[in-house]
């Protein structure tokens, strides 16, 4: 006889189909069960649910379609990560099975039965090699012999002793449930504590599983190198994996299957990480928790830190958040309650570095008072050149790729505009091309303007392209202490783009190959440079004069893990007789994002901030999500945002009266690709009454999507607390 299966499978996205879908099936299926299962023509991978809590009943005479497989060899996936995916769909306003297909190694999607049998099939057992010569049967038995130790045996473990600092913080979160915001200035030795708690963990129960989340891919390599150190040789290589994009897709599965099985006690990954299997979880870490790129920004837009927040909550694991520049979110969430705070996460402070290395010290130059059209200014190159002569590093931070952001004709006012976007084409000299950051489009550089025909056309601003090649100029003549001329080197995304091509030139980094490096934020956060004496921001001012409430935030953060690579080693800096310094080139010197850089004062500026924010209904005082039209027109962009209003207004929709929905306006890159893009900021005082309204708002944009006069819509979407308005 057979049974009904509900599956949670991916439907096209803006299918109004939310819930798993009905299935026959010969057998009863546990949740978590991974099945094949037909949609339409395609068959795809689903996973079993629970039944919804009201069935509906199902149309008479309607023929269910029968689950087409279950994948053999895999345990179900647990209550806790189901739990998990249910409430991510719901917060996030996504389909249940979206969020679980997509949570999937992509491999796992395309794979048969029979394919999956044989990816789980154990190895066949190398066979002895005759004459055992050492190094080869050593690199044969390797796969086999780092089984994980049943018991852990804590003496094989190298490691440090904490700084009284360390040692403090670690017995908070030893004695506390947390969650924890770890408020640590960059070089107190985070990482250091992350390894002493997870090892914590893995030696309090032989099950269980810690997963260490970093904002960027570049930062896993490093981390994954710290871990394995720490961890292989009491518990195997194996039991240490990643999870990133940059990874194969077999390498993904592979990691993803041994997170699963348990057989991983350790994941190290990007914000994807935060869906992991992880059936024995006992610890979250989420480094560099201000990090925008937790944030999903496509598909479902959804937080990770927020996420691993709510499962380590969920699931009675603990969470540690980092960072030396806690979002204001989170700082305000650490605020004690004896002080009037939330005090919803205990805070813990590191405030100084390891070994005593003192924060770089700030210096503020006023470019008011500096030649007009210096790029650096005399004394900022004076101190990169004096650096350079003492073999020491300097880092110099422009957020702006290419030779320059446009190409200009005086004489007409033509503009390199992408014809795509509402946006410059960039000049990239290298390869002679304007592209578009935005849609791509990419052309030859004209040899004169197209508008009249001038052969003189200007670049117009800088980019890391144009620094490094102005900064070769200038310190042509600078020698280093060994008598080789300074080298000056670049990395952001157009150097980085080949396979390993990053993780070679920060090899050039730490080996001291480079002076003198450009970079984009990419550099400016996480790595543990140790030679880098002077950091500067040659241009930070723009982000300034950003209409995002937020931009302060970012730029403040961004210049303070910037300042973070300099001075890292105490020793080094005392031995060469040097200081480290942060320079910051601005034409406002006053501005309070400025003066507290300068005094490395992150609670004065948290705490004006916050003030601002509280003053303004802002968050984390307010809660607020956008919802986005993309059509062929403005006007058909706002007007789908306009009617999906009314339809609210109309059908009185539960708790509209307490969220604000503002008119809808174009984003601020309003054009991308041809695509005209509107949006609308929704605002309430109330989480729980913004996730309700927008829960019953759903359907009714789903149906609009559908209705004539909509056509023109290319897509809508829900961000749900947006990190950029
Ligand atoms: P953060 O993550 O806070 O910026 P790291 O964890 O990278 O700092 O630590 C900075 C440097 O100090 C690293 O080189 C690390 O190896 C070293 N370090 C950390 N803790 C200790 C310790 N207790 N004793 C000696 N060195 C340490
Ligand atoms: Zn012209
Ligand atoms: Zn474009």
């Amino acid at each position: 006889m057979s049974h009904i299966a509900h599956i949670a499978v991916q439907t096209p996205v803006h299918s109004a189909v939310g819930e798993p879908l009905s299935y026959a099936c010969e057998e009863v299926l546990a949740p978590g069960t991974l099945v094949r299962v037909p949609l339409g023509k395609r068959e795809l991978l689903g996973v079993a649910w629970e039944p919804p809590a009201e069935p509906l009943p199902l149309p008479e005479g309607l023929e269910l379609r029968s689950v087409a497989c279950v994948l053999p060899g895999l345990a179900p996936l647990d209550a806790g990560w189901r739990r998990l995916v249910a409430f991510a769909a719901h917060y996030y306003q996504r389909s249940v099975g979206e969020i679980a297909v997509s949570a999937l190694p992509p491999q796992l999607r395309d794979m048969t039965a029979e394919q999956l049998a044989r990816r789980l099939a154990p190895p066949k057992p190398a066979k002895p090699p005759k004459k055992p010569r050492k190094g080869k049967a050593e690199e044969e038995a390797a796969p086999h012999a780092v089984e994980p130790a049943a018991a852990p045996t804590p003496a094989t473990i190298p490691s440090v002793a904490l700084s009284a600092e360390q040692a403090s913080v670690f017995s908070q979160i030893e004695q506390n449930p947390g969650p924890f915001l770890l408020y640590g200035s960059t070089g107190s030795g985070k990482t250091e504590v992350y390894l002493r708690a997870v090892q914590a963990v893995l030696e309090a129960s032989p099950e269980a599983q810690a997963l260490v989340m970093v904002p960027e891919i570049n930062l896993t390599p490093q981390l994954e190198q710290r871990f394995t150190a720490r961890f292989a040789p009491q518990y195997g290589a194996q039991a240490v994996v990643s999870m990133h994009s940059g990874m194969t897709n077999p390498q993904r599965l592979k990691s993803w299957l041994a997170a699963h099985t348990g057989r991983a006690r350790i994941v190290l990954g990007t914000r994807m990480a935060v869906f992991a299997s992880l059936p024995r979880l006992a610890l979250i870490v989420v480094d560099e928790e201000h990090d925008a790129s937790y944030k999903q920004q496509e598909g479902a837009r959804y937080s990770a830190r927020d996420l691993a927040v709510w499962r380590g909550r969920d699931t009675g694991a603990k969470v540690i958040l980092g960072s030396a520049t806690p979002s204001l979110e989170s700082w305000h969430a650490s605020s004690p309650a004896a002080e009037g705070g939330p005090g919803r996460y205990l805070r813990l402070a590191m405030p100084s570095r390891i070994g005593e290395a003192a924060l770089p010290r700030v210096r503020l130059v006023d470019m008011g008072q500096q030649p007009r059209k210096a790029v650096f200014s005399p004394p900022l190159l004076e101190a990169i050149t004096m650096r350079v002569q003492r073999g020491e590093q300097s880092l110099i931070l422009l957020n702006r790729r290419g030779f320059a952001p446009v190409l200009f004709c005086a004489d007409c006012g033509w503009k390199s505009d992408c014809p795509h976007c509402s946006a410059h084409q960039v000049f990239h000299k290298g390869d002679r091309t304007l592209r578009c950051h935005h849609c791509g489009f990419t052309q030859r550089v004209p040899h004169a303007c197209p508008g009249c025909g001038n052969p003189d056309i200007l670049p117009l601003g800088k980019g890391t392209e144009q620094l490094e090649e102005e900064l070769e100029r200038l310190l042509r003549n600078v020698q280093r202490p060994d008598g080789k001329p300074a080298r000056v080197a670049r990395i952001d995304a157009d150097t980085t783009r080949a396979k390993g091509a990053l993780q070679e030139q920060l090899a050039a980094m730490h080996s001291g190959d480079i002076d003198v490096l450009v970079g984009t934020q990419m550099v400016a956060k996480g790595h543990d440079f140790r030679r880098i004496t002077l950091v500067a921001a040659v241009q930070p001012d723009s982000a300034l004069y950003s209409s995002d409430y937020r931009a302060p935030e970012r730029l403040f953060c961004l210049l303070m893990q910037a300042a973070g690579r300099a001075g890292r080693d105490a020793g080094y800096v005392a031995a060469q007789g040097s200081r480290a310094e942060m320079w910051v080139q601005t034409h406002d010197p006053l501005n309070t994002v400025y003066t507290a850089l300068r005094s490395h004062d992150y609670p004065a500026f948290a705490a004006r901030q916050l003030q601002e924010r509280l003053d303004a209904g802002m968050p984390p005082y307010a809660f607020q999500a956008i919802v986005r039209a993309d059509a062929r027109t403005q006007e058909a962009a706002q007007a789908f945002l306009n009617a999906a209003t009314q339809a609210a207004r109309d059908a009185q929709l539960p708790y509209l009266d307490e969220v604000f929905i503002y008119p809808p306006i174009p984003m601020a890159v309003q054009r991308v690709a041809n695509v005209e893009r509107a949006q609308m900021l929704l605002e309430a005082t109330s989480r729980g009454t913004l996730l309700r309204f927008l829960n019953h708002w759903q359907p009714w944009l789903h149906w609009l999507r559908g209705q004539g006069e909509h056509r023109p819509i290319v897509r809508w979407l829900v961000d749900v607390d947006p990190l950029s308005i």
